[in-house]
């Protein structure tokens, strides 16, 4: 695997560490478990990593030298990536050599994707590849955004080579076949997931004793990196609205940030976040978290009555799955995954992105008889278990890395023993 800017030993919550680095870790160890040997090669951005961590049995993480050891935003990564799929096709080249060499690789991200295009030229190692976002839908909700301008070029070129492109919902797969005419034949629709023993529920009264929160009040639950297309304002902005509007005054928390403390001078969402509290007047009502590890998120999670998340597009969404995981219905934007992942009217609703009006209204219905969120949870944890666990989806990715090595090697021409 190669995750340039999204190592599986990062800590999970800050602008750059969120679905890409869960995905991959999870995926990884799960495909272990199937017995695939997993080096996942990643940018080395502290110089405290070691070159090579034996992450567990069968998983390697590979921290590749390529510009500083240092945080480095991935819109500014680019330039790096030569350097990167050098080191990569060097240690391909050796994996060969010493007769174990790479059967498939799995690329996330355009810039790991050239990498893996790169590695296919060299060394005709078929490749796989996820987004996890794309530029063309990016710059259609953020057209200022801070990408090199020929981000879609490679990304266009990303997918003529690839063996295989993974789309993590349907609307993934529509954006593949209308912004980069993907053929439908080299699109395999496989989803994100949640891992059953990290989501287990805990009982809403126990979960609210744990973090120290109100046993009755109503929760609403918001978690996730903090970045602005994440619309968290169109939340707080509905918790406005509710009050005025609905007289019903529930507790929102607000989970994710850079660091544990919600620190609005190491994450300035944070800050801007507050200001909107402040207008709306309702910052005595917003409870802003900050960043919490893994272990911690079910007890979140079971806390609330409900969860929502607002994006103006999401690729998949790995949140409101971990929330349905727990038994807490999904009150989402009617965007990319989300309107996948959530059923509208049967674990959730689904409501037009930005729009803090229909956010409220439906918070409104949801609270106005405690029968509706226990159905809607519990009919979403049975959703979650039958298509959302990283296990089924690690057995997906597992089948179509057999289809694309078999077909590389039916067309790879045959080298004679002994040269
Ligand atoms: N997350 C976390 N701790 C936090 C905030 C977020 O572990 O404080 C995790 C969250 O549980 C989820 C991931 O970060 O697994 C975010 O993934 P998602 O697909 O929802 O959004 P993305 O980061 O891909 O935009």
């Amino acid at each position: 695997m190669i995750s340039e800017h999204a190592s599986p030993l990062a800590t999970i919550g800050g602008v750059d560490a969120g679905g890409q680095n869960i995905y991959v870790a999870h995926t990884a160890r799960h495909l272990a478990s199937l017995g695939y040997a997993v080096d996942i090669f990643t940018r080395r951005d502290s110089p405290d990593l070691p070159d090579i961590v034996d992450w567990m049995p069968g998983i390697r993480v590979i921290n590749v030298h390529a510009g500083p050891p240092s945080f480095v935003r991935k819109e500014s990564l680019l330039p790096y990536m030569a350097q990167f799929a050098r080191a990569v096709v060097d240690h391909a080249r050796e994996q060969r050599d010493a007769g174990t060499p790479y059967a498939v690789c799995h690329a996330h991200f355009f810039m790991s994707g050239l990498v893996a295009r790169r590695l296919k030229q060299a060394l005709g190692v078929p490749y796989v590849v996820t987004f996890h976002a794309l530029g063309r839908v990016r710059l259609m909700h953020q057209p200022h955004d801070e990408f090199p301008p020929q981000r879609c070029i490679l990304e266009q070129m990303v997918i003529d080579t690839a063996d295989a492109v993974v789309a993590e919902c349907p609307q993934d797969e529509l954006d593949l076949a209308r912004h980069y005419a993907t053929p439908v034949s080299r699109v395999r629709m496989i989803p994100c997931g949640f891992d059953p023993e990290e989501l287990q529920p805990v009982t809403r009264s126990e979960a609210r004793r744990h973090l120290g929160l109100p046993a009755e009040r109503p929760i609403v639950l918001q978690l996730g990196r903090m970045v602005p297309r994440k619309g968290v304002d169109t939340v707080i902005r509905a918790l406005g609205i509710l009050e005025r509007r609905y007289k019903l005054s529930p507790l929102l928390l607000i989970v994710g940030g850079e660091s544990a403390e919600p620190d609005p001078r190491r994450t300035p969402e944070i800050g801007r976040l507050q200001s909107v509290a402040d207008e709306e007047g309702v910052r005595a009502d917003v409870q802003f978290v900050g960043q919490r590890p893994r272990s911690a998120l079910r007890y979140f999670y079971s806390a609330a009555d409900v969860f929502v998340t607002m994006p103006w597009y999401e690729p998949f969404g790995i949140t409101p799955v971990e929330a349905m995981a727990c038994g807490v219905p999904v009150i989402g934007a009617r965007v990319g995954g989300v309107q996948y992942s959530v059923e509208d009217g049967r674990t959730g609703f689904l409501v037009e992105a930005r729009n803090a009006d229909a956010l409220a209204r439906r918070l409104a219905h949801v609270f106005s008889d405690p029968s509706i969120p226990r159905l809607l949870g519990k009919r979403a944890r049975r959703r979650a278990f039958e298509r959302f666990t990283w296990q089924r989806v690690a057995r997906s990715l597992a089948d179509l890395y057999a289809e694309v090595a078999t077909a590389a090697a039916l067309t790879r021409p045959a080298v004679a023993q002994g040269n």
